[in-house]
Parts: C-alpha cells; structure tokens; sequence
C-alpha cells in the first residue's frame, strides 16, 4: 500500500460536485485538472481548477470516453483520478483502466464497485450476512414469465428494478398483475438506454417507508465505520430532494441497527473508500431493509459533513493516497466524532431549459451554497437538472429546516424554471417538522403553497404518475 501523497488528481465530472472536488483538492495541497465538454467551457469548474482541459464530443458524452479521462489524466501529469458521483463513478472499467496506467483511482476496487454496482449482487451479500432485505427474485430476473412468477410470489405492489439502476432510472411501482407487462417492458428499455444494461430485478414494494442510509468509510486495512444516518425520505420519482442528518425522531434501537449493518454490509464488500448503505424503514413496525449501496461520494453528502465535522472528499483522497482511517484519526467507532446540531440539503434543480438571466446565491450564518451555475448559463437540458444545493446547518432539525426554507427564499434564479417554490413548501411541511415524512409525500401533497406558476409545479405532479417515463436529458424539457 503506497502512502505518496497525491500530487495532482484529474477531476471526471462536471458541476457542483467538480467544483467540491477541485477545492478539497486544492486545501490538500493537491493540484487539480479539470474537464469539460464544449458546452461546459465557461463552467465554474473550469476555473477553480488549476487546469483545464477540452474533451472532444457531445456534452454528456463526451464525460465518458475511459481512454479519453485517462489518457488526458496522463498527458497532464496527473497520479490520481477522482470520478465524482454520476457519470464513470461507479465504472469497474475505469477503475481497471486508472489503476493500469498506473493512477490511483479515488474509489474502492473495480471488485467492489462491481459488486456494489449491481443490485441483485449486493442483495445476495446482505443475504448472506443476515442483514435484512425487502422481499424479492433470486437476483435478476431471466425474463417477463419468470418476473411474474416472482411477483406473484412475494405479492403486489412490486417494485420493478434495475440491477445497475441509479438516480431513481430503471424502476416502476406494480400494483396489480394487470399492469406488470407493460411496466416491465417500460424499466427494461429504460434501464438498458441510461446503464448499458437491461436487467431487472423484482423487489416487494415497501407501503410509504422513510429512506435512511448510513454514511461509511472503509480504509485498505478492511476497517469499515460509519458517519451517522441521513435521511432521503422526501424524494421525486424515487430520487432524492431534500436530505437531512442526523435522521430525525428515529428510534434508538432502529437506528443502532441500521448502523451495524450498514457497516458490516461494507466490510464485506470490501468498500475501501468512502460508500452509502441505502435501506428503507418502516417506523411503524421498527423495521429496515437493505436496498442498495453506493461505492462513491454521494450528492447528499455534505449534510454528513456539516453534523460531523470531517470533510468526506479529503477523506476520501487521502484514503486513496494509502493512508489509514487510524492515521485519519477515525480508526474506531469511538473516535468517529458523535453529531452536532442537524443539517438540510435541499437540491435546486431547473424544471425548463434556457438561459440563466439572474444569479444570486442565499448566504448568511449557517448557508452553504454547492454549486456552479451564473447568470449567462445557458441550461440546454443535455445535463442533469440539478444546479445547485443549499445546506442549511443549525442546532437542531426545525431550525435548520427553518433557516433552509429562508435560504430558499433567499435564492434568486431567474430566466428558467426552478423548483425553489416546492423547496420553499416542503421544508414548511408539518410531517417534515415531525420527521415523519415518507418517500410518497411529494406524490401525496395535492396543493403546494407558495408553489410559483411555472412549469414546475405541473413537473412536480406528474411524479405521482409512476409510470410517466423517466427520460434522463429530456427530463429538462423546452417550456413550450
Ligand atoms: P442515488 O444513486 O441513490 O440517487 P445520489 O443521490 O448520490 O444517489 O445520486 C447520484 C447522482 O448522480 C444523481 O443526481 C443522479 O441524477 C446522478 N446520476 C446518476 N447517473 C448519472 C448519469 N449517468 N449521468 C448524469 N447524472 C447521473
Ligand atoms: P437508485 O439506485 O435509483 O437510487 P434504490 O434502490 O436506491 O435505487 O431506490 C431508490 C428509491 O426508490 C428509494 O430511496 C426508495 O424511496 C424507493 N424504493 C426502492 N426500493 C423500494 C422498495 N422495495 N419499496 C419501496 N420503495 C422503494
Ligand atoms: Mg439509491
């Protein structure tokens, strides 16, 4: 295990989370490259960077060429490669093609983001380890009559999956046996133009769960412990909107478990860097179930770093770079630091393409703004929709929500369509200052107050139909 420090990293990814990248790089003492594709050329990645460099091709395309990132990674000098969330992250492939031409890839192995990559595989692991799974196939399924067949067994409603799925893409809710076909056909075709890969697995559908993950980090030695919970249950077409940590009115005994299992699922998957253990709760019953996990750094990280203190990109260079989590002074659970007041990140998305005309950021005490957009952007819809994310960090969880919801107020962001208003209604919720909201609230709630005119709100409603498709850069449709 080499324990060099990295001199110089290249950054495979875009907005927001580039951006992180570039500054935790740059507080480490390490230098950074950037990429970006045409479209990106004025991006603020580009310029926070200490390099930037062109990559030929289509905008989104363009981000995931392996040989093009490595062979600019190497023609600029760079020893290390970090991949971001989205795009490569999760890509065995790159991972292989990094660590051959002699980079250290800022991740765990291409063995355990294989492993991790695919659902039915991570559900087979927890399975064997006696952590608990929603009720499902015996991996993917081989075809529609063996789907059904699986469906039938477990019980409607289903959940339809793809194995390599994330961001929400390749997933349909089943009620009845009547609508499984088609809903099949639908996540399939869905799953293999977003991943590559059409394979589907058949899960039980949890009724209006929470959605609690755990943050965890593993170092080259197998030590594996976790940063505390977070809670993703407010989410839009199964992808996640607003997150907050530490998980709020989560009884003790239920978040020991999720805790334990969290980490003892990555120990043995062999996750040697920083990963999300994904499970859905039901309160109710005091019950969790493992759904997948994540081998990267995820987008809602940040509000993991605002209760605990400890910078999770830094971490995870500096685990890359051959340090331990001992020498990190997070070698025991013990050590890890325990959560200080409660933190909300609510993620901005545009909900129309065109050109920002007005840009300004909300600031004050507690306000963190990740982001990369200005006044000028021009939002084709090729990228995902998300351009910013406010962090609010306070005392407690209904002062952060508070200070949240002022932020957003605060933001102003003109010339496209926004999600803010929904923001801005969400974090005034009342089952959201209970800390009892569920996955199915955004679908639930008919009238949004405070909910702009725009395009938005009508986006925000279709999500309640499941079976709308999910199509990724379109998503960001024109306003006409
Ligand atoms: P999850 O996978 O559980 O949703 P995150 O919330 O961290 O975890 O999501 C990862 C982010 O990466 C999401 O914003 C998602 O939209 C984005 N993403 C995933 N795959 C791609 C992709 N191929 N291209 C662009 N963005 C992607
Ligand atoms: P992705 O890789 O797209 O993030 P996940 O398996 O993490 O896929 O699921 C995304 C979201 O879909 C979860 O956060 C949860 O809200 C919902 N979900 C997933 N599986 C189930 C299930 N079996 N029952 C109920 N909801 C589920
Ligand atoms: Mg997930």
């Amino acid at each position: 295990m080499s324990q060099t420090p990295l001199r110089r990293v290249l950054i495979a990814n875009r907005g927001e989370i580039a951006v992180r990248i570039a500054r935790a790089a740059s507080e480490l003492g390490v230098e950074t490259v950037a990429v970006y594709s045409a479209a990106d050329a004025d991006s603020l990645h580009t310029r926070v960077a200490d390099r930037a460099v062109e990559l030929p091709g289509p905008p989104v395309a363009a981000y995931l060429d392996i040989d093009v990132v490595v062979e600019v990674a190497l023609a600029e000098g760079c020893d290390a490669l970090h991949p971001g969330y989205g795009f490569l992250s999760e890509s065995p492939a790159l991972a292989r093609a990094a660590t051959a031409a002699g980079l250290v890839f800022v991740g765990p192995s291409a063995d355990a983001l294989t492993l991790f990559g695919d659902k039915a595989a991570a559900r087979a692991l927890a399975t064997e380890r006696g952590i608990p799974i929603v009720p499902g196939s015996d991996g993917v399924v081989a075809d529609l009559e063996t789907a059904e067949e699986a469906a039938a067994a477990i019980g409607f409603p289903v959940m339809i999956k793809a194995a390599a799925g994330g961001g929400g893409r390749g997933m349909r809710r089943v009620d009845e046996p009547g609508a499984f076909a088609g809903a099949f056909d639908a996540a399939g075709r869905e799953a293999a133009a977003a991943f590559g890969d059409g394979a589907l697995l058949v899960e039980k559908l949890v009724v209006d769960p929470r959605h609690i993950e755990v943050q965890v980090i593993g170092d080259a030695t197998g030590r594996v412990v976790h940063l505390w919970e977070r809670d993703c249950s407010i989410q839009q077409r199964n992808q996640k909107v607003i997150e907050v940590a530490p998980a709020p009115n989560l009884d003790r005994d239920l978040r020991e478990r999720v805790l334990a299992d969290a980490v003892r699922l990555a120990g043995a998957g062999g996750l040697t860097s920083a990963g999300t253990v994904e499970f859905v709760v039901d309160p109710t019953r005091g019950s969790h179930w493992f759904i997948e996990a994540n081998p990267r750094i995820q987008v809602e990280h940040t509000v993991t770093e605002e209760v605990t203190g400890i910078d999770l990109v830094q971490t995870q260079l500096r685990l890359a770079a051959g340090e331990t989590l001992d020498a990190l002074g997070l070698g025991s659970q013990e050590s890890v630091p325990p959560v200080r007041g409660a933190a909300v990140q609510v993620r901005v998305a545009l909900t129309s393409a065109g050109t920002i005309t007005a840009y300004r950021e909300p600031s004050g005490r507690g306000i963190r703004v990740d982001g990369f957009a200005y006044a000028g952007y021009v939002a084709s819809g090729a990228f995902d929709p998300m351009v910013a994310k406010v962090i609010a960090v306070a005392g407690d969880h209904v002062s952060a929500l508070d200070r949240a919801a002022r932020a957003v107020e605060e933001f102003q962001l003109d010339g496209v369509g926004t999600n803010l208003g929904q923001l801005g209604a969400l974090l005034r919720h009342d089952a959201v200052a209970a800390g009892d909201a569920r996955t199915t609230l955004i679908e639930q709630v008919e009238s949004w107050d405070h909910a702009p005119e725009s395009g938005a709100l009508a986006l925000f409603r279709s999500s309640a139909v499941d079976a709308a498709p999910v199509e990724r850069g379109p998503e960001l449709v024109a306003a006409d």
